[in-house]
């Protein structure tokens, strides 16, 4: 249990960690690769690309003083990796933690959920996406097998980051068994709209969305990634959010923006060095007069090769002034080849650019140059500071950092971007040429104006985006990541300390006291919100406390509720304290019998209960619930964004209907209510604790209406409120399965 104060430090001005000890990265991969050649020798093979270049430079920092670790499957038997990759990597400044895997579990894993259904989903081509069984049990296997190979190793104060869609299931998979983990997990894909993430079936779904809410920061490259995420795990899940926080499981899980940056310094160093400098005049050699445009990027059907073959070929039809003057060298990484989609693609592509070669070339002239092939680190700078114009038209990337790379890449300033704006990368490079990848007319005009932009303007335009890549690069990224993570963690670990020592003192002013009343809420403080409101039965530990409190010497202990006298009569009749319901318009004091403090006439009703009943009709899953002296319209079932915008419409609506009447109307939790004016649940515990000459007061709620109590209650009164949300109440507790720990504290 936490108990904090009300106002909370903002999460920028928190004491980060002292000193971080031990940090996992975890990735579906090792950041090396181990083969064995034709003649069967072992290899180990560094691997490159976007993600392990951005994790090994900030490995690579000298400054930071931690255990590093990584966690990856490894393609290779435990005695391998034992004899063969332990002497290999002793040297390194990372320790290596493999996983090993079954080798068929693998391949239905990474080859069947991964990349046939989650990447083609999430990068909407929901036709592409193969929806096995066989896929997801494989994926949920592998996920258990990271989950039990690691938390062996895991110590609580650990910082673990989980790497991608690979690893969905993984963070509550640690939540779960190791206490206190810092659990950062950052999706390198966009996250898709709702509309694509609700095509997966309901388990599959409700698992990632579970999967996922076990970290307690979650990073994206975009904005739109961010609110996609948030809305799907509210449709999902039900849960609510606080602008970027998630409260989920009585934790609060931050979904944030972290646009993934480059090693800004090694592209724009490497870009001027001899090595490279050669290689670019062996180009320029090549090439001499003509244009150079080009593109590199893995073999994937997101790349859009096809539609940009099309702008190509719509280029050379449409811009004959070219002829000879440009050449387009395309360059396509081998990935993902084995899979037979993927191969007829690559036939594909291979057979459109023979077509334009053949219909467009010269004896003297190829319009396009084809490699497939893995390039040197020298080769793509070599190819990024030559080009004239990237060509990046995916259909649709998480980011893509070919993109940053080239515009690093320019020192000169003369190069000029081409990009898709579906890419992530579009929202930081808005001074790129950006296109739609689909629009065929758009690209090839693309490519004439790029062609022909003044120098002037190109290097203004490149400039601008090297000075963003260049403060934001790979470095800050991780430590803005890194930075956050601890914040979320350490403010949490700051509220239990808290805790603790406020408990102390509200028992210590409990026990000199002469009175003391508790004044608590009944739905969300001392049972759970549930779908149906008939639903919300006591249990026998609320019941047990309560009698127990009530029956310490000169303790009064009230339930004041909103909701009705039997009711409350049905669940707490025979418990020896006060019950109000109604919202403190209908009482019951100790044995005494219920009294109703109003007696109004309920005419009123027939006018509110019509404008209800046809909001019931316009917002399929809510319903009306008549008390004696209120009516509440409840929306807790409906589809979350409807049921909030069609409440805020139903409040309107009843303001101006109600307007210079005793009746208010009342905005709660899921719920609108009209009550007559002139008594709240402040005004009913302001008396109690009059009537009681209590000298100790502690009132608990969670709800709109409880509010009022916070407000009325004397300046000494202990005002708690059971969320962590903006409140008139000096104190929260974040969860409701709290209360009952925080009650028991008070009897001895
Ligand atoms: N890259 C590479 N080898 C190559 C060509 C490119 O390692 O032969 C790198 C490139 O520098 C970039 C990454 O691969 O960092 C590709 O990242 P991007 O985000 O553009 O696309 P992804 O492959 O992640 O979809």
């Amino acid at each position: 249990m936490t108990i904090g104060g009300l106002i909370f430090e903002p999460l920028m001005a928190m004491e980060k960690n002292q000193q971080r000890k031990r940090v996992w990265i975890i990735a579906n991969r090792l950041p090396f690769t181990i083969e064995h050649n034709d003649s069967n020798e072992l290899t180990i093979r560094r691997s490159s690309g976007g993600l392990v270049n951005a994790l090994t430079s900030y490995y690579e920092q000298a400054s930071i003083d931690v255990d590093k670790y990584w966690v990856g499957v490894a393609d290779c038997t435990p005695q391998v990796w034992e004899k063969e990759i332990i002497p290999y990597t002793k040297d390194d400044k990372v320790k290596f933690h493999p996983i090993f895997v079954d080798e068929h579990d693998y391949e239905n894993y990474y080859s069947g959920f991964c990349n046939a259904t989650i990447w083609p989903l999430f990068h909407y081509f929901p036709t592409k996406v193969e929806y096995h069984e066989a896929y997801w049990e494989a994926y949920e296997k592998v996920n258990r097998n990271f989950a039990e190979q690691l938390i062996p190793s895991l110590q609580p104060g650990d910082l673990v980051w989980i790497h991608d869609y690979q690893l969905m299931l993984l963070p509550a998979l640690l939540r779960e068994q190791v206490a206190d983990l810092s659990i950062g997990f950052f999706l390198h894909i966009p996250f898709p709209s709702y509309e694509l993430f609700r095509m997966l079936p309901q388990l599959w779904k409700k698992s990632i969305a579970e999967g996922l809410l076990g970290a307690d920061l979650i990073g994206f490259h975009t904005y739109e990634y961010v609110q996609h995420f948030i809305q799907s795990m509210k449709m999902v899940l039900g849960v609510e959010n606080t602008f970027h926080k998630i409260h989920y499981q009585n934790r609060e899980v931050y979904a944030e923006l972290f646009p993934l940056g480059i090693d800004y310094a090694k592209f724009s160093e490497k870009a001027v060095s001899e090595e490279v400098t050669e290689k670019v005049n062996f180009l320029k050699n090549e090439f001499r007069d003509k244009k150079i445009i080009f593109s590199v990027d893995r073999l994937d059907y997101s790349k859009g090769f096809m539609q940009r073959l099309n702008g190509w070929e719509n280029f050379l039809q449409e811009y004959p002034e070219w002829k000879e003057k440009v050449v387009f060298l395309i360059i396509i990484v081998p990935s993902r080849d084995t899979i037979d989609s993927y191969q007829e693609m690559k036939s594909a592509i291979e057979e459109k650019i023979g077509t334009i070669n053949g219909r467009y070339g010269t004896i003297t002239w190829q319009p396009i140059h084809y490699q497939y092939r893995h390039l040197s680190f020298d080769n793509l700078i070599a190819l990024y500071r030559h080009a004239d114009v990237a060509l990046i038209t995916p259909l649709r990337d998480g980011m893509n950092l070919v993109a940053k790379e080239f515009i690093a890449s320019q020192v000169n300033g003369k190069g000029v971007l081409v990009l898709s704006e579906l890419a992530g990368a579009a929202v930081e490079l808005n001074e790129s040429l950006l296109v739609n990848p689909f629009d065929t007319i758009a690209v090839s005009d693309a490519i004439h104006r790029a062609l022909s932009l003044p120098l002037e303007e190109r290097i203004q335009r490149n400039r601008i985006m090297q000075d963003r890549l260049l403060h934001y690069d790979v470095i800050q990224w991780i430590n803005d990541f890194v930075d956050q993570l601890d914040l979320v963690t350490s403010s949490r670990n700051q509220r239990k300390a808290n805790a603790l020592n406020l408990l102390d003192l509200f028992v210590k002013r409990y026990q000199s006291a002469a009175h003391r009343i508790f004044l608590i809420d009944y739905d969300g403080t001392l049972a759970p919100i549930t779908n149906y409101p008939k639903d919300a039965i006591p249990t026998e530990a609320v019941k047990n406390v309560l009698r127990k409190l009530a029956s310490q010497p000169n303790t009064k202990v009230v339930v004041i509720s909103g909701r009705p006298a039997d009711t409350l009569e049905t669940w707490l009749g025979d418990l020896p304290i006060t019950l109000v319901a109604e919202h403190g318009s209908i009482i019951k004091d100790g044995k005494n019998k219920w009294l109703d403090t109003l007696n109004l006439s309920p005419l009123w009703k027939s006018q509110v209960m019509p404008i209800m009943q046809t909001f019931v009709s316009r917002c399929i899953g809510s319903f009306v619930e008549e008390k004696k002296n209120t009516i509440a319209w409840h929306y807790r079932n409906t589809l979350p964004g409807v049921g909030f915008d069609r409440s805020r419409e139903l409040i309107n609506n009843l303001n101006i209907l109600l307007q210079n009447t005793p009746l208010q109307v009342i905005d709660g939790n899921k719920v609108v209510e009209v009550k007559p004016t002139g008594y709240d649940k402040g005004t009913m515990a302001v008396r109690l604790c009059q009537q009681f000459q209590a000298d100790f007061v502690c009132c608990l709620g969670d709800d709109t209406t409880d509010e009022d109590m916070f407000i009325a209650l004397n300046e000494d009164a202990i005002t708690i409120k059971v969320k962590e949300v903006h409140t008139n109440a000096k104190y929260f507790l974040p969860k409701q399965s709290d209360v009952i720990t925080f009650l028991e504290s008070f009897i001895h």
